[in-house]
């Protein structure tokens, strides 16, 4: 009756993990992509991404190698080598995603989808049906409008930059502008991060925002609160002049917007179906991710969740076990462990303080701040922060931060042992890896006082 069991609207994190799945367990399969296979993750999110923080890592390392006895000369960087090794790197990846697609016998196919009705969509003038079809169309990034907005670079540009900017200005509080200004920082860019609001990094534990607000201006980056820009003009020479919130006119070379992400929802022909929205305007759909009309579905950033990789694979999981395997299959969103790559980087886990306290009134808090011991020799003036929040009634802890080197890689294995319901007590039984920051996580004894 259908052309095929399932059509998914986007080859990104989710996407390709559901049509993979679904036509595992035997589904007709179509997936339409208009930009690029893998999506944001993999063409202008984490994985290009990572690959810049590694390179905006060296400056740091080269300083720090003189006190171990290195003298490696004048560091130098040149930025379309980076850019062009990425591009190599990321065409690869693209033509993997294919690959897997094709062997797990999906269609894939180029170009814009838009829903004709609930079980109809239109790609380069050609009606194809399912049963059903799943919108993973992800998030796009949402630039103010303010004069000279067309002079903002978002994250979709950035990395493919025609020449490295001496002066870049990031725009923003959230994850993506401080791993960006960490980033431009590192590659030698004299970079001025602004935020409108007091403090970055809303939805992280206070003392760890605080900590990396203290961190983040030793590798020379500029940062300042309570500042926004008001207008954008663009110089005879190319530069940019940059009207902020009080008065004052910042030059640069290069501004990224990273002032938020809203839904990818342009052109999709929603307005043919009854799918509903959230009040913040992403897809609304149940545990289930059924959307208001019963044949759509919707999973990952478009329906406004915590935009992670990882959880939109967990959901493409979830949804073709449960939809084309027959098998109940449902996604945790506790204890979801995320990592912020700036520099020094974030990983967390679990309840923020501030979190924990307004759900328990016996809450301990256990911090550990220190020089690594890399930074003794190298005389780098950085500092570590470690945290555990602790319920005291059930000992059980609720929620793990860092900010340091390897943050990420830490966290990840903490995330498991607060999934499987770990106590303090666990933590402080669990010898330690010495020597290492790690370690810190198993030796934290004394609460905070009155925490
Ligand atoms: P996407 O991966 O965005 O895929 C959606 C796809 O749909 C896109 O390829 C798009 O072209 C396509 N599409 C849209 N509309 C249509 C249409 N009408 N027809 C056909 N195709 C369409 N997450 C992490 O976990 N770790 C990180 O370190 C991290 N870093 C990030 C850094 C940046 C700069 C950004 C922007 C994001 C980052 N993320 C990170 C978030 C992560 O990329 C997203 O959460 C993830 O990609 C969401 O997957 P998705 O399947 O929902 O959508």
């Amino acid at each position: 009756m259908y052309d095929y069991d399932l059509l998914v609207i986007g080859a990104g994190s989710g996407g390709v993990r559901a049509a993979r799945m679904a036509a595992g367990f035997g589904a007709r399969v179509a997936v339409i992509e208009d930009r690029y296979l893998g999506g944001t993750c993999v063409n202008v999110g984490c994985v290009p991404k990572k690959l810049y923080v590694y390179a905006s890592e060296y400056s740091a390392h080269f300083d720090d190698a003189e006190g171990f006895g290195w003298s490696a000369g004048t560091a130098l960087f040149d930025w379309a080598t980076l850019r062009d090794n990425k591009k190599t790197e990321i065409a690869r990846l693209n033509g993997i995603y294919r690959r897997l697609l094709e062997n797990a016998g999906c269609t894939v196919i180029d170009g814009r989808a838009s829903l004709r009705d609930p079980h109809t969509v239109t790609v380069n003038d050609q009606f194809l049906s399912a049963e059903k079809i799943l919108i993973a169309t992800g998030g796009w990034p949402s630039i103010p409008d303010i004069p000279g907005r067309e002079h903002l670079l978002s994250s979709n540009e950035i990395f493919d930059l025609p020449r490295f900017p001496e002066r870049v200005l990031v725009i923003g509080g959230g994850y993506i502008a401080v791993e960006f200004a960490s980033i431009f920082a590192g590659l030698g860019a004299d970079t001025v991060q602004l935020y409108r609001g007091p403090l970055f990094l809303r939805g992280f534990d206070d003392d760890i925002r605080r900590h990396v607000a203290r961190e983040m201006p030793k590798k020379g980056l500029d940062l300042r609160f309570n500042l926004n820009v008001q207008a954008v003009a663009q110089r005879a020479d190319g530069s940019f002049a940059a009207t902020l919130t009080d008065g004052s006119v910042l030059e640069t070379d290069a501004i990224l917007c990273a002032t938020g992400r809203k839904p990818h929802l342009a052109g999709l022909g929603l307005e043919h179906t009854r799918v509903r929205y959230t009040d913040s305007g992403a897809i609304a759909v149940d545990e289930t991710f059924r959307t208001a009309e019963p044949s759509i579905y919707a999973l990952g950033d478009v329906t406004g969740g915590m935009e992670l990789t990882p959880l939109a694979l967990a959901e493409g999981m979830a949804f073709a076990r449960r939809e084309f395997g027959g098998l109940d299959a449902a996604v945790d969103y506790d204890n979801i462990p995320t990592a912020v790559f700036c520099q020094p980087p974030i990983g967390t886990v679990g309840l923020t303080e501030a979190q924990a306290r307004a759900r328990y009134d016996d809450i301990v808090i256990f911090k550990s701040e220190f020089r690594p011991m890399k930074h003794t020799i190298s005389g780098r003036d950085e500092r570590t922060l470690m945290k555990l929040v602790v319920q005291r009634s059930t000992d059980k802890v609720l929620g793990a931060h860092m900010a340091g080197a390897d943050a990420g890689e830490i966290i990840q294995g903490i995330a498991i042992a607060l999934r499987a319901g770990a106590t303090k007590a666990v933590f402080d039984s669990t010898i330690g890896i010495h020597p290492t920051a790690a370690e810190e996580f198993v030796t934290m004894r004394e609460p905070v006082p009155g925490g």
